[in-house]
Formats: structure tokens, C-alpha cells, sequence
């Protein structure tokens, strides 16, 4: 097995296991070989956890992703036939012998601008920064003491947009001090490192994930509270009923609680935190946030899933209920992933609150990922392949 395919599988299986850096099918990493020629990447689809030698990966001709961001031809196209576009593009650049459909991430052409091996991550750490009003600033202490200053990258529609920014960035960056950026933070988004070896990434992601929760408030340990099974079959069955009325499908309702959970519901600005969407990832594979539910009424949480589908939103698919824990509505497949998305949330909401505020995406950024994820990531979430 090729060196650089060896290190890409180390740092997508050690970083992939732990949902507190990356949940369900988000996140990539990168390594590119040693002559300078390729590059391997995840594949589009699978879980970091889940990759191994035989799959979840691809080999692409470096030049070729490169060149997707230069060529400017790309730039005024509208986005409908420009992402497909690039999509399409990556999959030329493929030059290995796999024979399925797994594309390359929709992020190769942007990991073709940074060092050799990269890790993409959606951290709850750096989301209560990145998601905060005050968050750049706020980096500076945690941050002082390395050797160069991590690179903020203000949001940017994910894709080919995104992609271009970053290529103009780490070029200023460099120009600026003589070397490319390690760690880079983008608002909404997440967390990109990028270092000369694997061991190297690995050890940085470790770094930058410890002085990040330096400053954060962390969940209580401990045993949660009691919450007898009669409350928790009550609300399961009133979100049930809820869920089939207002949004006309039905859905099984799958209950989680623990420390983290309970600590948020008993905040006193939960409902207040709870408005608007933090990044791509809450929006595609969550539908938004959860909803608060203060009581048990079926009628009334029916209409608000019905109002959202007036506004031309996704229904909620996750309801924290007070005083009882997260429901959560979908397959057996999903329903873990959403459940960990929420618990990302709910870490990053609490503490960029704390940080002065939260920063949401607004209505046309939501509407981008909505369309954009359509083909690509609706599809995955539908058939809980994520
Ligand atoms: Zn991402």
C-alpha cells in the first residue's frame, strides 16, 4: 500500500470515532504522495471511521484538482451548473482503480491548496468559537503561544466559492509570513489542519481541540437525574403523534439523555439559544435545530412542524423535551447521527452565548445548502447511509 494512502487511513479512523471532532458522514481529510503527482481523499459519503484499504477513499492527479480553482471560466457560471460542474471535474482528476461511484469529497480541489496531509473536522471546540459573535478575537488568548497564528476564514457557501477563498487566503498568508497556514477556522463551518506528516496533523488536532476547550464551559459529570419511564413513553408518544400530523409521514421516535442534555434544558435561555441554524452540517443531516418543547402538546408542536414546511423549511426532526431528554425522529441509521449533531449543537450554542452571542446562517446562506446538498446529501440522508 502506497505511504500516503497508509497515513490518510490512520488520520480519518483516529479522528473519525470521536463525535465530539466529527459527526456522521462530515468532515475529510487528505494526504497527498510524496512525488508531488496525487493526492488520496475521502470518498463522498462515507464516515472517516468506516475507511479502510479497500474503501472510502479515492486517488486524484493533483494538477487536475488544482486547476479547478484557477480556471476562471468557473467563476461566472451560476451555481446550479457550476457545483455540478466541479463535481464532475473531480471525478476526471480521479487516476485509480476503483471501480464504484464513490466521487471524491466535494472539498478535494480546496485540500489540493494546502499542506501535504489534511484533517477536516466539524469540532464542537472550535464550533464555540467559529459560531460566536466575539469568536475571532476570543482565539487570540488560547492561540498566542503558537508559532504562527491560526487563519479565520469568514463563511463562504461550501463548494467551489469556498474553495477560491481559501486558495486566496493561505496565498496572502503565505506571502505574509513566508509559510502557509496549520490551522485554519471557518466561521459556520469547522476546523481544517494541515501539517507535513500524519503524526504531525494528528498531534496538532489534539493541540488546537485542548486550548480551544481551555476557556469553554464543559458539561457537569455525574449521574443524570431520574426520569421514570412513564414521563419519557408520555412525551414519546405525544412526538409521535405530533410528528405523523404535522409533517404527514410517520417516523420512529428514538429517546437519548445524559449529562450534556439535561444541562442545557436546565439553562434558562435553552429556547432562546435554540433559533436558527449553526452550520451546513446541523442543517443537512439535523433540519435545523432542535425544537424546544416546555410541554408535552401534541397539537401545538404539530403546527409549528407545519408552519416551518409553509416557510419552506425542513421539519424539525429532533425536540428536546423539558425536564425529560432529546427525541429524535428517523431510522435507526440516522437517528444516532442526529443525536450526536445535537449534542455538538447544544455544546457550541451554550458556550458562543456565553461568548457574547451566536452566530446563525442567515436565510440565503440556508438556502444554498439546501440547494446544493440536494443531490448529493439529501440522497445519503435519505437512505441513512451516512
Ligand atoms: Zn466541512
Amino acid at each position: 500500500m502506497d505511504n500516503a494512502l497508509a497515513e490518510l487511513i490512520r488520520i480519518s479512523n483516529e479522528t473519525g470515532g470521536d463525535p465530539t471532532l466529527v459527526q456522521g458522514g462530515g468532515g475529510n481529510t487528505s494526504v497527498k504522495t510524496a512525488d508531488g503527482q496525487y493526492m488520496y481523499i475521502k470518498a463522498s459519503g462515507t464516515a472517516l471511521k468506516d475507511m479502510n484499504e479497500r474503501q472510502g477513499w479515492r486517488r486524484l492527479r493533483l494538477d487536475l484538482a488544482r486547476s479547478v480553482v484557477l480556471d476562471k471560466s468557473l467563476a461566472k457560471m451560476p451555481p446550479q451548473r457550476r457545483e455540478p460542474e466541479v463535481v464532475n471535474r473531480l471525478l476526471l482528476a480521479c487516476d485509480d482503480n476503483i471501480k464504484t461511484v464513490a466521487r471524491p469529497s466535494v472539498e478535494a480541489h480546496l485540500h489540493a491548496w494546502l499542506d501535504k496531509c489534511v484533517i477536516h473536522l466539524h469540532p464542537s471546540a472550535a464550533g464555540a468559537y467559529h459560531n460566536a459573535k466575539n469568536g475571532r478575537a476570543k482565539l487570540e488568548k488560547p492561540f498566542k503561544d503558537e508559532p504562527l497564528p491560526p487563519l479565520w476564514v469568514p463563511y463562504t457557501d461550501p463548494g467551489y466559492l469556498l474553495a477560491k477563498r481559501i486558495a486566496r487566503l493561505v496565498d496572502r498568508y503565505q506571502g505574509q509570513f513566508g509559510k502557509g497556514p496549520a490551522i485554519l477556522f471557518l466561521a459556520k463551518h469547522g476546523l481544517f489542519i494541515t501539517e507535513r506528516t500524519a503524526a504531525g496533523a494528528l498531534r496538532l488536532v489534539r493541540r488546537v481541540i485542548s486550548r480551544c476547550n481551555s476557556k469553554l464551559r464543559q458539561p457537569r459529570t455525574g449521574k443524570t437525574r431520574f426520569v421514570s419511564q412513564d414521563r419519557i413513553d408520555e412525551a414519546k408518544a405525544c412526538i409521535e403523534r405530533a410528528y405523523s400530523d404535522g409533517t404527514g409521514e410517520k417516523a420512529t421516535i428514538w429517546y437519548y439523555n445524559n449529562n450534556a442534555i439535561e444541562d442545557f434544558c436546565r439553562q434558562r435561555n435553552a429556547k432562546k439559544m435554540l433559533v436558527g441554524c449553526l452550520t451546513p452540517d446541523e442543517l443537512v443531516y439535523a433540519n435545523g435545530p432542535a425544537m424546544w418543547v416546555e410541554k408535552c402538546d401534541p397539537q401545538s408542536i404539530a403546527r409549528r412542524l407545519r408552519r416551518q414546511i409553509e416557510r419552506e423549511r425542513k421539519p424539525s426532526v429532533a425536540f428536546l423535551v423539558k425536564g425529560v431528554g432529546l427525541f429524535v425522529a428517523g431510522t435507526e441509521k440516522i437517528a444516532p447521527t442526529v443525536r450526536d449533531i445535537v449534542l455538538y449543537s447544544i455544546f457550541i450554542r451554550t458556550n458562543a452565548h456565553r461568548m457574547g452571542g451566536i452566530c446563525i446562517l442567515n436565510r440565503r446562506q440556508e438556502d444554498f445548502i439546501t440547494n446544493w446538498e440536494s443531490e448529493a446529501f439529501r440522497k445519503k440522508l435519505a437512505n441513512g447511509q451516512t
